[in-house]
């Protein structure tokens, strides 16, 4: 990529890029406004709403009760897509049901249940905070250990911390693939190898990861994973998650909510649950369709357009985003919050800055640029690849430039709102 600081470099990458048309694909309401929070929310494809009438007026309206005959099994299909398409999986090994946090308790109390001897549970410690207060909360109800890794927050967590926790005792380790705040990717392969050696059991997180960067569940023998379909994957607010078994573990692994959706002969209403030896038997109840609809046609533009593709694209946003950075923005407070390498992050950015929450809420309402904050000081750009372009990139970059350089941010409240 030609490295320049000039808006001729994003008008380039523009032209070339082979992703353009999907921005198309997605409702784009404002187009003065750049949204680079595609990480946190993923826009709405074009194609949902319409399918969401169907569903809704056909499916609910018209069919009634008789729709389920069609919509039992929605999340398996929907499954198999995703473990197809963007994970790297095989056939039976991905269901789609409940959110992540619920199928993060769900791996990881079946993984602790298999694993009677062992009393320690590792996480990082700057991981996602669902993820760690989870893992808590299992931890004190089982009198297990916790112990939390210390990871750099910028740069993740590094190899050998890991390797020097792993003893015979973990019984469990989870862990994000890419970090929410600096976007840190971990090399999935090491990490599943250095768990086997001592027969721990590793439970990814790919909540960042799915939709950006190429997953390899089967191939890396990944055990357990979780992960979010409205980032990347664009499935709406709230859209119901996804959960990996690998297939030769299924019918070891029991998870601690016993619902009728995972029941042998579920409608025979038995008197005993006698879970399916699938990956149907990690279901629990009743799916929310038409949330779970949504998932539908935005899996088809990320099917479509292709994982490889999406991340030979987010690589070079990721690259326009820290070259400007670098050239523009170090003199005003700011400095990289994410690894170096573009290879070794996901498809988002961290810029570390004092001011960083007041900055944030002045780029949305006086340039019309959408990233988010993260506590403590910490700024994301978060590009979309499907529908992210160079320029807006660029455009963004040097808007948060001048809202620096300015400096009227420090009128702003520092007080956080509900939401960041
Ligand atoms: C977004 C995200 C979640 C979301 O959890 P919910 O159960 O959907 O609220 C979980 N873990 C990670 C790492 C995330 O980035």
């Amino acid at each position: 990529m030609e490295r320049g600081t000039s808006r001729t470099v994003a008008e380039k990458l523009d032209a070339a890029d082979p992703l353009a048309g999907f921005r198309d694909r997605f409702v784009i309401t404002d187009p003065e406004l750049i949204y680079l929070d595609g990480n946190s929310l993923g826009r709405l494809p074009a194609a949902t709403p319409d399918h969401l009438r169907e569903v809704v007026e056909g499916g609910w309206g018209g069919g009634l009760v008789r729709s389920w005959q069609n919509w039992i099994d929605w999340g398996s299909r929907l499954g198999a897509r995703l473990a197809d398409h963007v994970l790297g999986a095989r056939a039976g090994e991905v269901v789609v049901c409940d959110s992540t946090s619920i199928n993060l308790y769900k791996l990881a109390a079946a993984a602790l249940d298999a694993a009677p001897r062992r009393s320690t549970v590792l996480i990082d410690a700057e991981d996602f905070p669902t993820n760690r207060y989870i893992l808590q909360g299992l931890a004190a109800q089982r009198g297990l250990r916790l112990h939390q890794l210390t990871s750099d927050l910028d740069d993740g967590l590094q190899g050998e911390q890991l390797r020097s926790a792993l003893d015979q005792d973990v019984a469990l380790v989870v862990l994000s693939l890419v970090s929410y705040r600096s976007g840190a990717l971990l090399d999935m392969a090491a990490v599943n190898e250095l768990a086997r050696a001592v027969g721990a059991r590793v439970l990814w997180d790919l909540s960042h990861a799915a939709g950006a960067v190429p997953v390899e569940l089967a191939a890396t023998g990944a055990e357990l994973a979780v992960g979010c379909t409205y980032k990347y994957l664009n499935g709406g607010p709230g859209s119901p998650a996804y959960l990996y078994v690998r297939r030769e573990l299924q019918a070891q692994l029991r998870q601690p909510v016993w619902g009728w959706f995972g029941q042998r002969e579920q409608f025979q209403m038995g008197a005993e649950y006698d879970p399916v030896p699938s990956i149907e038997r990690f279901l629990v109840s009743t799916p929310p369709l038409l949330s779970l609809a949504a998932i539908d046609p935005a899996l088809a533009l990320v099917e479509e357009a292709g994982v490889e593709r999406i991340r030979a694209k987010g690589l070079l946003l990721g690259r326009l985003v820290t070259d400007l950075a670098d050239d523009w923005l170090g003199p005003l407070g700011f400095r990289s919050a994410s690894p170096h390498l573009p290879e070794r992050r996901g498809s988002h950015v961290s810029l570390y800055h004092p001011d960083a929450w007041r900055i944030c809420q002045a780029l949305a309402t006086e340039a019309k640029v959408v990233c988010d904050y993260r506590v403590p000081d910490r700024l994301r750009i978060g590009p979309s690849p499907l529908y992210t372009r160079f320029t807006e990139v660029w455009d963004a970059m040097d808007r948060l430039r001048e809202v620096a350089t300015r400096r009227n941010y420090v009128s702003r409240p520092a007080d956080l709102t509900r939401v960041t």
